[in-house]
């Protein structure tokens, strides 16, 4: 079910562009318009659910797929976290922003993934 305003449905929908870096049945990975660091992808349902929070235990497995997406899109983009490696580059971050405190913009919940030199630009 999509949402008729919202942005990301239409990207998910193919009616507005985006760098797109993976897809399968249940999300799409593009990059942000507005990088904050080196690497800055957004893991988008293309399901719409406006944040966080309305999410239910029936997304439990929707939600730890997008968690485990993360270490792979790292990782192919070369910000693997390597341990004992001390590279500014190792590792990355996640982050879901939810509701206007949390810092969201965008009311159809994503997975930011973050990587790369600091600094990073505040998002
Ligand atoms: P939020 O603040 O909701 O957690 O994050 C929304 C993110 O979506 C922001 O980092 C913003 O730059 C990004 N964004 C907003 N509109 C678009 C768009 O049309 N295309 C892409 N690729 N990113 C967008
Ligand atoms: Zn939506």
């Amino acid at each position: 079910m999509s949402h008729d305003n919202c942005i990301f449905c239409k990207i998910v929908a193919g009616q507005i562009p985006s760098a797109q870096v993976y897809a399968d049945d249940d999300v799409i990975v593009f990059k942000d318009i507005n990088p904050a660091a080196e690497l800055h992808l957004l893991v988008v349902p293309r399901r719409h659910i406006p944040t966080l929070q309305d999410c239910s235990v029936e997304d439990q497995g929707l939600l730890g797929r997008m968690l485990l997406l993360a270490p792979k899109l790292a990782r192919d983009a070369g910000f693997a976290f390597e341990a004992g490696s001390h590279r500014e580059a190792n590792g990355f971050r996640v982050v879901m922003n939810t509701g206007p405190g949390g810092g969201q913009e965008v009311y159809h919940i994503h997975m930011h993934v973050l990587a790369g030199p600091r600094p990073w630009k505040r998002m």
